[in-house]
């Protein structure tokens, strides 16, 4: 109990798009849970937009515009500014000055190795990061995107996080950030926190698939519902969403591996929606039965799907057009949560500066030493 008191949350989003269903059970309903449960000493949501930059350098407005989208999703979730600190990672100077420390303590070759620095570096079109191998007609990786796992160090730890929200994705960033830790700690001594990546209970949300069927659902892969879609918008994605292609005919025993549908239905339905919508079976169970043994037809699966997504959507648009009504508040609410942000953050870096020994003009010892070895006044 006292334990999860001390508790400090932290997770951002990089603000390429509007956040989906998948940023949704990967990470967000955990943090609206969290905020509820108010056992936590402090909690931090931002907008990853210096990180957003690195790989849409040549894009500003692309990530200018979505920084309110994002927010817009944020408060439309049911993230409340009175119990989250919401802020602009940009507007926090605090954190580049970090990550400048903390590039010394990574290697280049460990930073190659970083799974998911690889499958972003595919997904990007970036050849490999030696610049040489793989196909010319690739682009060649910024430095500052090769080097994002250590600023997402320097975001986590400027507010000394112990737990942090999401999707499995950023497994191999939590583990990278704890390498740094130590490494820094074990040189400087005892200064900074180790973090905990709080995954989602259920496989499906930890890594949600896109409406394609392809591995992640992803902004930048176009294959994503989005939290603030139209009830009609949400009704044909799900209409032409990938099912089983084997099966042809309703009696065909059907597949449920690789079969988004259920994958969303593991992520989203409970056994009252079950109850709601298709109460002749008792649970989810019991419907997965009935389709692998044949007799159970994919538009009836589908149906059920689209009506759990709208009860699940509807409050969230509902809220975002109640805010979209005042943008400039919402603006001011990311004012003041990072003007709050940042003194957290400045007192980390002064603690760090401190370890490192580079805190010159704040150390009396340090300047009554030098002039008593000179003798001097
Ligand atoms: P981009 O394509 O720009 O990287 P993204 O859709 O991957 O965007 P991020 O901003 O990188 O979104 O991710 C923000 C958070 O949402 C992370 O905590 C991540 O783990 C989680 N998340 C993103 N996509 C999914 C998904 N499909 N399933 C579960 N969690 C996800
Ligand atoms: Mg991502």
């Amino acid at each position: 109990m006292d334990k999860e008191k001390e508790r400090v949350i932290l997770t951002g989003d990089r603000p390429t798009g509007r956040l989906h269903i998948g940023h949704f059970v990967g990470s967000l309903r955990n943090r609206v849970a969290l905020q509820n449960e108010g056992k936590y000493k402090d909690m931090f949501v931002f907008i990853a937009d210096a990180q957003a930059l690195t790989d849409n350098m040549d894009n500003p407005e692309k990530v200018r515009q979505n920084v309110i989208e994002v927010a817009l999703d944020y408060l439309s979730v049911g993230l409340d500014p009175d119990k989250v600190t919401m802020y602009i990672q940009s507007q926090i100077p605090e954190l580049t000055e970090l990550t400048f420390y903390y590039m010394d303590l990574v290697t280049v070759a460990r930073l190659q190795r970083n799974p998911t620095v690889k499958t972003e570096m595919a997904m990007r079109g970036y050849r490999d990061s030696d610049g040489e191998e793989g196909d010319d007609n690739k682009k060649g990786m910024p430095v500052g995107f090769f080097t994002y796992p250590i600023s997402q160090a320097a975001d986590i730890t400027a507010f000394m996080a112990t737990t942090v929200p999401t999707g499995d994705d950023q497994k191999p960033m939590i583990e990278q950030t704890v390498e740094i830790v130590r490494r820094f700690n074990s040189i400087y001594g005892d200064t900074l926190v180790e973090p905990e990546i709080l995954l989602p209970s259920n496989a499906a949300s930890q890594r949600l698939p896109g409406t394609d069927g392809k591995a992640k659902m992803s902004k930048s892969l176009g294959n994503c519902i989005y939290l603030s879609e139209t009830a009609e918008e949400v009704h044909k994605k799900v209409m032409s969403m990938y099912t089983d292609p084997l099966h042809l005919k309703v009696t065909d025993p059907g597949h449920l591996e690789g079969n988004t549908v259920f994958t969303y239905l593991d992520a989203f339905c409970t056994d009252d929606h079950i109850a709601r919508y298709l109460p002749e079976y008792a649970c989810l169970d019991e419907v997965k039965a009935h389709y692998t043994r044949g007799g159970l037809g994919d538009m009836k699966v589908k149906r059920l799907l689209e009506n759990v997504l709208q009860e699940t959507l509807e409050p969230i648009r509902n809220r975002r057009a109640g805010f979209e009504k005042d943008i400039p508040a919402v603006y001011e609410m990311l004012r003041q949560g990072s003007l709050k942000a940042r003194e957290t953050a400045a007192d980390t870096l002064s603690r760090v500066k401190k370890a490192m020994k580079i805190d010159y003009f704040d150390d009396v010892d340090l300047i009554a030493e030098q002039a008593r070895r000179y003798g001097s006044r």
